[in-house]
């Protein structure tokens, strides 16, 4: 199964227990709200997020995932929303961000 990276290069996966990112709708309704824009794979800093046949965004690598919330800040209609503990990561970023300017 081949997916497209934040390069835009296919590349093949095998691991079929992939995951979407945290705070992604269920499937029924990531269905119906995901614009397949990729905007959450771009973001992510981690460069683990990948868009399925569907455009829907996988994860390549849970353990890879700091749970930093950025994938759901930019997801403008709310299929990846965030969870306390992203939201949590993503306040102290912001802060992190906010005293290093
Ligand atoms: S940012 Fe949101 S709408 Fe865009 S591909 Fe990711 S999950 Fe889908
Ligand atoms: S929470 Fe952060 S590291 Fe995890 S998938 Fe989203 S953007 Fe990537």
């Amino acid at each position: 199964m081949t997916f497209t990276t934040t390069s835009g290069v296919g590349v093949e996966i095998i691991d079929r227990r992939l995951k979407r990112p945290p705070g992604a709708l269920n499937e029924v309704l990531l269905e119906d709200t995901c614009t397949g824009c990729g905007d959450c794979m771009d973001v992510c800093p981690s460069g683990i997020i990948l868009l399925d046949r569907n455009r829907f965004p996988l994860l390549l690598s849970s353990s890879l995932c700091s749970g930093c919330g950025l994938c759901a800040e930019v997801c403008t209609p709310d299929a990846i929303i965030l969870t306390d503990a992203t939201r949590a990561a993503l306040m102290r970023l912001l802060e992190a961000e906010r005293k290093a300017t």
